[in-house]
């Protein structure tokens, strides 16, 4: 699924096939989780083939980088090229790009004074599928924020958000909501979090969460057509009485929500800001 045998990748500065870029057991990202990572989309639009928010995505991977103290030596503009050049290679279109920036062979715990670069792309359908979702309140909390840089895409973040998901897959839930620390709604394990009450919009704000290029997307979205959005935190009980959810992410886009624990939202996704997010959305990524 995500290569075959005319795959070609981008490893440390070459092309390679997909089966022959390999790497190390000795890597520290291997053991001990410090690598970062993107993922980004790519649409088939009038004017081509066009990455969304490329330079927000490796702006964002560089920030990453930087507090997790991973050298990477590509700008935003060469990161820019390098994708658009591997979608090419590839004769891709719509799909998902993954840069990684991942560790040498180190086992000290201190950040190795060098990294590897792999760049690699495959087309992936939206990643919470098109149905709506049950989710649960999930027993896991998000980490906490003064235990890593938690708004970093950090590999290591993905321990928590694999068993999040792991869990909500094993009581019969199509994905988990994650608490912060204080008991707050923070974020699904790979998206943001918005509800919907009488007509305002409200979602986490900077703490526990990673500050999703999406979630952005949607909040100048609102801004344009006058949604007002309240970047609060709130806790899960408030949302027995809300009127709609819905996750954003990259790969997730933006995904209706139809119930938390079993209680379903008081309006039909259909009626809700969400659905009207989830039009304009399309509509943007795709011109
Ligand atoms: N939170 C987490 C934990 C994520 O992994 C993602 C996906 N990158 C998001 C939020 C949404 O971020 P974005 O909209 O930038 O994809």
């Amino acid at each position: 699924m995500y290569f075959n045998h005319q795959t070609i990748v981008f490893l440390n500065g070459n092309w390679v096939p997909a089966s022959q870029a390999v790497t190390g057991l000795y890597s520290q990202t291997i053991h001990y989780g410090l690598g970062v990572f993107e993922g980004i989309r790519t649409y088939n639009t009038p004017s081509g083939t066009h990455i969304f928010k490329a330079r927000e995505h490796y702006q964002r991977l560089h920030y990453s980088a930087k507090v997790m103290h991973l050298p990477l030596p590509y700008s935003v503009e060469e990161l820019i090229d390098i994708s658009y050049e591997l979608l090419r290679l590839n004769g891709l279109t719509d799909a998902y790009i993954r840069p990684l920036v991942y560790g040498e062979p180190m086992m000290k715990l201190l950040p190795p004074a060098q990294t590897s670069f792999f760049m690699c792309a495959w087309e992936w359908p939206r990643y919470l599928g098109n149905d709506l979702l049950n989710i649960m309140i999930s027993s896991f909390q998000r980490p906490n924020p003064k235990s890593t840089f938690i708004d970093a895409k950090a590999t290591g973040h993905y321990v928590n958000s694999i068993l999040a998901t792991h869990e909500a897959a094993c009581n019969g839930y199509d994905e988990a909501l994650l608490l912060d620390i204080n008991g707050n709604v923070a974020e699904g394990p790979g998206a943001n979090f918005f509800y919907e009450k009488n007509g305002i919009l409200y979602t986490p704000p900077k703490g526990s969460i990673l500050m999703g290029i999406t979630r952005a997307t949607i909040l100048e979205l609102c801004q344009n057509n006058g949604i007002e959005v309240e970047e609060n935190f709130f806790t899960p009980d408030v949302l027995k009485d809300a009127d709609g959810a819905f996750f954003t992410g990259t790969a997730a886009e933006v995904a209706g929500i139809k119930a938390i624990n079993g209680i379903p939202f008081k309006k039909q996704w259909p009626d809700t800001i969400g659905a009207f997010l989830y039009d304009e959305y399309k509509k943007l990524v795709l011109e």
